[in-house]
């Protein structure tokens, strides 16, 4: 089920934190992280797949890259999965141990390979020409390969990955002869890889995936090749409405653990969770600034728009959405809940019922944990808002809201012109 929040005298709670309360000490629009979900979170999906064999979690930081939520994780005992030199960067700035970070990079170039490697990541290598090019920048250096599994899954075509045809990894039929030649190269060959895609609720496409990397493991294991993982990747997809189910973690970890164990000898497994992590972790409060009939339909005006959450306007994803200072309270209407951007495609919820809306008041927007602040932008000179932490009921600020003249940093106007 979704997360529920605690109602005090008619007022969403955080942390122990009246949510108006925040939106007032903080300004708006703010992320809200909660310290303790993102913790049971994480221990969650460690111990239901740790209690069958030995699991690591490398956090897929892409999700949510606040130092203080890496933070969090490295005291946790996570690993990281991450698809930058930047996110590679960052991790290793909140504390995280190179042998704790897996880069998965696509479309790489030379220059960041080398960056890579000469940081000591480990490289999950992701086409035939990254390794050649590896092989010369970084002989010997540590690697696993992204196979394309020929499996899909996630709440929108834009995040399904693994397809037989998909720009990531490595193609089936190629995966073999390329564990041979990485043999050749002399590479440090540590695993193999599979990402199906972000969100998906069912465990069947794992277990199609799953049956793929067993297949190849054993081939690969024939060329005389000991693989130490099997990196299943993520997109356990988490419940973003009221009544919705949850994955079986417990499902999904006995019926893969159980394959990998019947069927290689195989002693650890990766997972690389994101969203499961920190979605329902993150509350993005916004406050209403504006409310208007236009005759045909109701709408909210609230001051996030798709600079602050794009995954409505992108995805059309379903984020819940509720009044903090009217929260149970009976609803009158029918809204859309839309923000500041000037294009009609800028909207947070479509229909929803609520509470008689007015200015000031505060909205949260459920889930925006994964996602959220990681793909916001400066779009119609907004700066970038606020996060802030929350743990048993106190709140410290762990991003600054940018200001404009942040907006104007980087920017430099020729000479001849002024
Ligand atoms: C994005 C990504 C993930 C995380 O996906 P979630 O749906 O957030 O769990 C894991 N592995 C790779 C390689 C990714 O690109």
């Amino acid at each position: 089920m979704m997360r529920d929040y605690e109602s005090k005298d008619g007022v969403m709670n955080i942390a122990g934190i009246p949510a108006p309360e925040i939106a007032a000490e903080f300004g708006t629009p703010v992320y809200v992280c909660d310290e303790a979900r993102i913790r049971e979170n994480y221990r969650n999906v460690h111990d239901a797949f740790s209690r069958y064999m030995d699991t690591r979690i490398h956090y897929a930081c892409k999700a949510n890259t606040n130092l203080a939520i890496l933070r969090i994780l490295e005291q946790e005992g996570s690993g990281i999965d991450a698809v930058s030199i930047g996110e590679v960067r960052t991790c290793l700035k909140a504390g995280f141990t190179p042998d704790r970070i897996m880069y998965t990079g696509t479309s790489v170039s030379d220059k960041e390979l080398k960056e890579v490697a000469e940081l000591g990541v480990m490289i999950n290598i992701d086409s035939v020409s990254e390794m050649e090019r590896l092989a010369e920048i970084a002989p010997g250096h540590p690697v696993s390969f992204r196979i394309t599994p020929g499996v899909g899954s996630g709440h929108s075509d834009k995040v399904i990955t693994g397809s037989k045809g998909s720009k990531f990894g490595i193609p089936l039929k190629e995966v073999v002869s390329t564990y041979a030649r990485a043999n050749d190269l002399g590479f440090d060959i540590r695993g193999i890889h599979a990402h199906i895609g972000s969100g998906g609720q069912s465990v069947e496409p794992f277990m199609d995936m799953m049956q793929v990397l067993i297949n190849l493991v054993n081939e690969i294991e024939e060329l005389g090749i000991n693989l130490k993982f099997i990196d299943m990747g993520g997109g356990i997809g988490v419940p973003y409405k009221p009544q919705e189910e949850e994955m079986d973690l417990n499902e999904l970890a006995s019926e893969l653990t159980d394959m990998i164990q019947m069927e290689t000898d195989i002693q650890t497994l990766i997972l690389e969770p994101g969203r499961y992590i920190v979605c329902d972790a993150v509350t993005l409060l916004t406050k209403v600034n504006d409310v208007k009939d236009s005759g045909v339909k109701k709408y909210v005006g609230v001051d996030a728009g798709f600079n602050t959450l794009i995954r409505p306007a992108f995805y059309d994803s379903y984020h819940y959405v509720a009044i903090t200072n009217k929260f149970g309270k009976a609803c009158t209407n029918r809204f859309d809940v839309v923000g500041p951007i000037c294009e009609s495609g800028d909207y947070l919820a479509h229909d929803r019922v609520l509470p008689e809306p007015e200015p000031g008041d505060i909205m949260a927007i459920y889930n925006a944990g994964a996602y959220g602040f990681s793909m916001s932008s400066n779009y119609n000179s907004r700066p970038l808002c606020a996060e802030v932490l929350v743990n048993d009921g106190k709140a410290e600020l762990i991003r600054e809201a940018e200001t404009v003249e942040d907006l104007w940093r980087h920017q430099r106007i020729p000479e001849r012109l002024m």
